[in-house]
């Protein structure tokens, strides 16, 4: 996983002030005009867009790096560069959210208010956070698990609008259908109007006539979804898939949060893992160490293949099998399986193998 503070050569307290003096400095020195590394321009870049963005960065604090994906639909069928998933850009495209402003936000950072929420603010719904454990085999190949989620989901009697089918939807009276009143507030200085979301609609600016007889006219209720998620192969622990629109359902048709789904695998028995390679410690005998021999060993993927042991092989010799470790994340092809040889001492021998040895201790072995 990418440690941004690290590329940019920050302490994780670092304030906005240090962040940008570093990136600055690093900019100017690996800028490919001037000849600099572009690969390591390109990862700069990236980290101070994480960064110097607050949302972006808490987000990174907490989930590391994320990586997005879509509810997996029945039949739809996973497509890694396609519209469903983005891996170019963890935190979907610039710009798509960036560029909206809000006349409210406006007011709030210009008087220095803050704390009023914006219309969307106040619609959209919470984002979940929830931990998926799989078992180590299940990296080998990329599939879909099913998470059931009890959350705020959109009322389906009224589509999440709030309005009892059949009813009209009238303009809101409070605030004559703009979604926001004048409030007035009175400081040291004087007064100042700002502008505040109409809390009579919710900034919507029409009311329904009846509210929905299910959802009381908020639009969502509590309920249990059924979520597939898409695992990728080669996927490690703490990684995040953030699937979109999937947390809380927004209130009376506002946006849902996202769903961030953090990975965790469980310890294999038999398996240590270590990035894509995997380890493996395998007893063998004083003869099958001295003479050589073949032996079984298992797989990830619960197979049994065959490793050759060389004669003359010390405790502690590992072997490298290629391709039978971990599938390299968005990538082709395995990491490597690692088997260590310890040679067992026996503890107790039978008469007939105490005669033997001795014969083999005259024979200088
Ligand atoms: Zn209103
Ligand atoms: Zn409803």
């Amino acid at each position: 996983m990418k440690n941004y503070y690290q590329i940019l050569g920050v302490t994780q307290n670092a304030s906005q002030e240090e962040i940008k003096k570093a990136y600055r400095k690093l900019a100017h020195k690996y800028h490919p005009d001037k000849g600099g590394d572009e690969k390591k321009f390109k990862e700069i870049n990236e980290a101070y867009q994480i960064l110097s963005d607050t949302e972006k960065r808490t987000q990174y604090d907490r989930f590391g790096q994320v990586f997005e994906g879509t509810e997996a639909g029945p039949g739809v069928g996973f497509d890694p560069f396609g519209r469903g998933f983005d891996f170019g850009n963890i935190w979907g495209r610039t710009g798509e959210e960036g560029v909206e402003f809000d006349l409210g936000e406006m007011f709030e950072e210009f008087f220095g208010f803050g704390g009023a929420k914006t219309k969307k603010d106040i619609k959209k719904g919470k984002d979940i956070e929830v931990n998926i454990e799989i078992p180590l085999e299940a990296t080998l190949k990329e599939h879909e698990k099913e998470i059931s989620l009890y959350k705020a989901i959109p009322c389906s009697r009224c589509q999440g609008f709030g309005a009892e089918p059949g009813t009209s939807v009238n303009e809101c009276f409070s605030c004559r259908g703009t979604g926001q009143v004048q409030q007035i507030k009175r400081t040291f200085f004087g007064s100042f109007t700002r502008y505040v979301v109409c809390p009579e609609c919710q900034g919507e600016g029409q009311k329904p006539e009846k509210l929905c007889n299910v959802c009381k006219g908020i639009g969502r209720i509590k309920g249990e979804e059924k979520i597939k998620i898409f695992i990728p192969a080669g996927v490690d622990s703490n990684q995040i898939i953030k699937v979109k629109a999937k947390g809380e359902a927004g209130k009376r048709g506002g946006k849902s949060g996202d769903l961030y789904a953090r990975i965790l695998i469980k310890p294999h028995p038999t398996f240590k893992r270590q990035g894509d390679n995997l380890y493996l410690k395998v007893p063998i005998t004083f003869s099958q160490a001295t003479l050589g021999d073949e032996i079984e060993i298992p797989t990830l993927e619960g197979n049994k293949i065959l490793l050759k042991i060389p004669q003359g092989t010390e405790s502690g010799k590992v072997l490298r099998i290629s391709q039978k470790g971990i599938s390299h994340f968005l990538g082709n092809g395995r990491g490597n399986l690692y088997v260590e040889l310890i040679v067992k001492i026996p503890k107790k021998l039978t008469r007939k193998q105490k005669e033997l040895l001795d014969k083999l201790k005259e024979e200088g072995i």
